[in-house]
């Protein structure tokens, strides 16, 4: 049973479309498409099942996921990685700068980092889907985000990546 599958697109603002130069464009389109394809693997959609069942999220509580094509950024001056609206059962999920992928490849490889971008997403679904339950205890949603996290880490097969310095990269 594939739950999610239906539900999960690529959204964007048109305003921004309209406004950004076609490198931006152009590097924001392919990195949502990368995180579309993470998401709708076959094994991680095995595994938000198992996720669900064990967490008993009711799987029509979760209506819309939306991958925003442009990143959201914080206060802080941080990017977000996701969003939940819980009323609505509706997820965002946000990426990474453009300058930030460009510094990050640098330093650790083009593999790398497609591999962070789709670790990252994944985490990402996996807390706000947490954020279903849990509502704003964000420590609790943490910590299980990382406990689930590192459980379907274990089952595929990451072992030429550098899953230590991505992990890094997500959780601190
Ligand atoms: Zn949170």
């Amino acid at each position: 049973m594939i739950v999610l599958l239906d539900k999960m697109r690529i959204t964007a603002r048109s305003d921004k479309c309209v406004k950004l130069s076609k490198n931006h464009l152009s590097f924001y389109s392919k990195y949502a498409f990368v995180v579309l394809r993470a998401l709708r693997k076959p094994l991680f959609q095995r595994f938000l099942c198992w996720l669900l069942k064990r967490e008993n999220i009711e799987e029509r509580r979760v209506r819309d996921v939306q991958i925003r094509m442009f990143p959201l950024r914080k206060e802080n001056g941080n990017v977000l990685a996701g969003k939940c609206n819980r009323e609505e059962g509706k997820i965002f999920i946000y990426p990474k700068r453009l300058g930030f992928c460009q510094r990050k490849t640098q330093e650790l490889g083009k593999e790398t980092l497609d591999f962070y971008i789709q670790s990252r997403a994944r985490a990402a679904l996996i807390h706000e889907l947490l954020h279903l339950k849990y509502a704003s205890n964000e420590e609790k949603v943490r910590e299980l985000t990382r406990k689930y996290f590192r459980i379907f880490s274990k089952h595929r097969h990451a072992k030429n990546l550098d899953t230590r310095n991505v992990s890094k990269l997500l959780f601190t």
